[in-house]
């Protein structure tokens, strides 16, 4: 396999594009060599400028659950197309999909449409601090919740009151309302609130911490936040980010049965278009301008091609359950495969897996904090990176990113993965 097109093109993207990318993580820095760039994906396969063929496992990080260029999405983008592609002005479709997700989605009265899972963030943040007239939020290490300064912090020196930017162009004052709790750790949650009193307006939390690989809550810790937040009067936000309509319909609530008082949308929502959303009950939502007094707008907020994009790809979601047993069971065959071939080879190797979400960590040790995920072996995940690839397999080229399994892959697409992994260990 050569990488040579794309090798000429990331030279050149690297001296007009910051890292020759438009997002960090495409650009490879954590398993080195070429990105290769994509023209063109159909159900399960994508191809590169060079001709290569890959089984992708990344699906645009997570949006693409039904495969590349479905056809019943393409052909809804088209008809929306033809009447134009923007109108700043209301339109049917919104209202459409609004119901659709008020359908599908436990415990959600009312929706705002924006433009990415950032976006959905900041804003749900927003409504948050404006409900409860409260400044603080608590977030967890490990867990990412889009680029706004508020969810851009570590843990700083008194983080038992202030969190510290962890990014530069961050103010101490945007990140200082930020705490950082652990993540399968309730105990550091009861202590942010304990020494925080009536000052955090909510908690927002990942279901399954899906940004540190992939780390499911463990049995009572959803739980005991959604107890917490009652006892301290904030609110639960669920960034669904990736877990909604990924776990199940419903996403996260109805997968572990908690109710959460706002959850944020984006990647799944919009079927590959720019799309985010926050939707809560009314009783919060009503307090967003126009009928509130908490401001958030957006000119190309509910945009009608990106409508009818999310609109067909969640119509065909609500239609067929069984997909959601089928994308779990899929994964679940690669994360045996995985454990298998690991055992076999004599690889310290622990594999977590939820619904269609799968991590391989290099550790021999059970991985259920954030701690916990930084004790992987980095250099064996970037040897495995590379073979997958040279062996047709596009994975996420991250130790600290989901393997994403879609609809579209077929049981051959699975046989052929864990092949190809159980040939890449033997070489570890
Ligand atoms: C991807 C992601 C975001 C950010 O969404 P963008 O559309 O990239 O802005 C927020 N939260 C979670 C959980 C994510 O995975």
């Amino acid at each position: 396999m050569n990488f040579r097109a794309s090798e000429a093109i990331f030279t050149r993207a690297q001296r007009v594009l910051p890292g020759g990318v438009n997002s960090p993580v495409r650009a490879f820095r954590a398993v080195g060599g070429i990105p290769p760039f994509i023209v063109k994906g159909k159900g399960s396969r994508i191809w590169d400028l060079d001709g290569n063929e890959f089984i992708d496992f990344v699906g645009s990080w997570g949006p693409l659950i039904l495969g590349h260029s479905y056809p019943p999405v393409l052909e809804a983008v088209q008809k929306a197309m033809q009447n134009g592609l923007s109108f700043g002005a209301p339109t049917a479709m919104e209202v459409d999909v609004a119901e659709l997700l008020v359908d599908m989605v436990p415990n959600i009265e009312m929706v705002r449409m924006v433009n990415s899972g950032t976006e959905a963030v900041m804003s749900a943040l927003r409504v948050a601090r404006g409900v409860t007239g409260r400044d603080k939020v608590i977030k967890f290490e490990g867990c990412y919740h889009g680029h706004s300064d508020a969810m851009l912090v570590a843990a700083g020196s008194g983080a038992l009151t202030q969190g510290e930017p962890n990014s530069a162009g961050v103010t101490r004052g945007a990140a200082g309302d930020t705490l950082t709790a652990q993540f399968n750790d309730l105990a550091s949650v009861e202590a942010l609130l304990d020494a925080n009193r009536e000052q955090v307006a909510a908690v927002i939390v990942e279901p399954v911490a899906a940004n540190m690989g992939v780390v499911p809550p463990e049995k009572g810790f959803l739980e005991g936040l959604r107890r917490l937040c009652d006892a301290h009067g904030c609110l639960l936000i669920f960034d669904e980010v990736i877990t909604g309509f990924r776990l199940a319909r419903g996403g996260a609530q109805e997968y572990f049965g908690v109710r959460a008082d706002l959850v944020t949308f984006g990647k799944i929502i919009g079927g590959g278009m720019p799309v985010g959303a926050y939707a809560g009950p009314r009783c919060i939502m009503e307090k967003v301008a126009p009928t509130g007094p908490i401001y958030q707008a957006g000119t190309l907020s509910g945009n009608p091609v990106a409508m009818a994009a999310g609109y067909k790809q969640l119509e065909i979601l609500q239609a067929n359950p069984g997909y959601y047993r089928d994308v779990e069971r899929k994964a679940q065959a690669m994360a045996h495969s995985l454990r298998d071939s690991a055992k076999k080879h004599g690889v310290p190797m622990t594999v977590n897996q939820c619904g269609a979400l799968l991590c391989p960590y290099f550790t021999d040790e059970p991985v259920r904090t954030f701690a916990d995920t930084q004790k992987s072996d980095l250099n064996q995940f970037k040897q495995y990176f590379h073979g997958m690839l040279e062996r047709g397999m596009y994975l996420a080229p991250s130790q600290f990113e989901a393997t994403f399994i879609n609809v579209s892959h077929t049981e051959e697409d699975i046989l052929a993965v864990c092949a190809a992994a159980d040939a890449v260990l033997a070489t570890l």
